[in-house]
């Protein structure tokens, strides 16, 4: 018979496993953590939207609409696409869901998102990405909030210190057209010293010249006009404000005058939080201001601000991944003791003990496998056992064994998980010690 060829995955896609899949979820659950203390509220979103929710919202001359697009026909004859960011979805809903009365409207979301790339490494064409937005909010403590959620994030899953935020400002409307102005005079005098890429993007998106890639590009944009000529006083201020909220909440930042985000209805504040430990895969979160957008979708004039960041990027940074521990290993030895053992274990996990069964190979294999997952105790169980009601109960740190029955069990459990939490807490409390200045070696 022929052999069975076994169907390969997509180009670009993962399958998220074991430590990697670790690194993951912690980073989903800081976020989660941390955007309930900012006060955001989540949201989950389809995974596929009209395409003029992108096509609109984007613009037709970005990358992401011209070439990074799943776009498909559904068998209705719509055409549908699978969402290449958050943003623009999340805006239509704000529309269609009539959510102007909740506004000012603080989102969250966190899911898989699609774009056609090359991929490599820290480059999928199925990533996944965080997301924060404030709809409804035209003051500068709305920007500043958002890049403290974002700050804090990066420090509560210890990354802050390899990663830099580069912050920028592209004015408001008259800010922003008049210094477009010089740009386009700028890149038309060396026009013939562009790449092909970038003469096409002076016609229909100058900006963006200054974020191009190509080397042959790079002196160009390096000298064309900075915006600050061009900012209104208006402009000027608003970005003082974003600044000095920076400096307050003790967020540092760096200027990066050549940071843009293409889209026309981007304003004021432009950032990225970049890091050198991931090649070219450099930035982990970026985002702006983009009052121009729900307008461009059909909305009344609503400012907003928001950012996105790449789950797999910012987990490849990450240097100390909590492991997921098992607290029981239950080790039954025959089938009547595995009947047992797995009564026995309903109950553990009832209680609210994270158990597991190890109920097959050498009893040494067993143990060695208990001790590896991290187990607090071990309980095991034999015919012995099956008889007198009473488990080897062993604690895995002390090597101690004692016969319990399963409420002293139990009992046991809450004692040892609390004086582990407790050389946690004294653990913790010692690095604090250590972080925090002794009297007197400040002045
Ligand atoms: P890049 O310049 O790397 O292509 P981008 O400007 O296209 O990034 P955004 O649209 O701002 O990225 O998306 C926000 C974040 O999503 C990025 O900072 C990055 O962390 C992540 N990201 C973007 N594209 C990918 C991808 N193809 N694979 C993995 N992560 C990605
Ligand atoms: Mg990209």
């Amino acid at each position: 018979m022929a052999k069975i060829q076994t169907p390969q995955p997509v180009r670009g896609t993962q399958d998220i496993f074991g430590e990697e899949q670790e690194r993951f979820q912690h980073v989903v659950e800081t976020f989660e953590h941390v955007r309930r203390l900012y006060g955001f509220k989540g949201v989950e979103m389809p995974v596929f939207e009209p395409t003029a929710v992108f096509a609109r919202s984007l613009g037709e001359t970005t990358d992401v609409v011209s070439k990074e697009m799943y776009t498909f026909e559904d068998r209705g004859g719509d055409s549908l696409t699978l969402r290449p960011e958050y943003t623009a979805g999340i805006s239509r809903a704000f529309l269609t869901n009539g959510w102007q009365q909740h506004m000012p409207l603080k989102l969250s979301a966190h899911g898989p998102i699609f774009r056609y790339e090359r991929p490599q490494k820290g480059r999928y064409r199925q990533f996944h990405q965080l997301d924060a937005e404030i709809i409804g909010a035209s003051e500068a403590t709305a920007d500043v909030e958002l890049l403290c959620f974002a700050d804090q994030l990066l420090q509560e899953l210890g990354i802050a210190d390899g990663v830099t935020l580069q912050l920028n400002t592209l004015g408001d409307a008259e800010s922003r057209d008049a210094w477009r102005g010089a740009l386009v005079e700028h890149f038309q005098a060396h026009r013939k010293d562009l790449s092909e890429d970038s003469q096409d993007r002076l016609d229909r998106n100058p900006l963006r010249i200054l974020d191009s890639k190509e080397r042959q590009d790079r002196p160009i944009a390096d000298s064309a006009p900075d915006i600050d000529a061009f900012l209104s006083s208006e402009a000027k201020e608003f970005f003082a404000q974003v600044t000095e909220g920076l400096d307050a909440c003790g967020v540092a930042w760096t200027r990066n005058s050549r940071l843009v985000r293409g889209l026309d209805y981007y304003r004021h504040t432009a950032f990225e939080f970049v890091t050198d430990r991931l090649g070219a895969q450099g930035t982990v979160l970026a985002g702006g201001r983009y009052d121009g957008l729900i307008e461009t979708l059909g909305g009344p004039a609503t400012p907003a601000v928001g950012w996105a960041a790449g789950i797999e990027r910012l987990g490849m940074l990450l240097t100390e991944v909590p492991e997921a521990s098992m607290e029981i290993a239950i080790v039954p030895m025959g089938d009547e003791a595995t009947v047992k053992a797995l009564s026995v274990a309903n109950q553990m996990r009832k209680t609210g003990f994270s158990a597991d069964i190890f109920g097959s190979g050498k009893f040494k294999k067993r143990m060695a496998r208990a001790n590896q997952v991290g187990a607090l105790a071990a309980i095991i169980i034999g015919e012995d056992e099956l008889a007198s009601g009473k488990l080897q109960f062993k604690n895995l740190a002390s090597g101690e064994q004692t016969a319990l029955d399963v409420p002293e069990i139990i009992e046991k459990m809450w004692e040892l998980r609390f004086s582990d939490d407790l050389d946690d807490l004294d653990s913790e409390l010692l690095t604090l010690e250590q972080d925090v200045p002794a009297a007197g070696e400040n002045d």
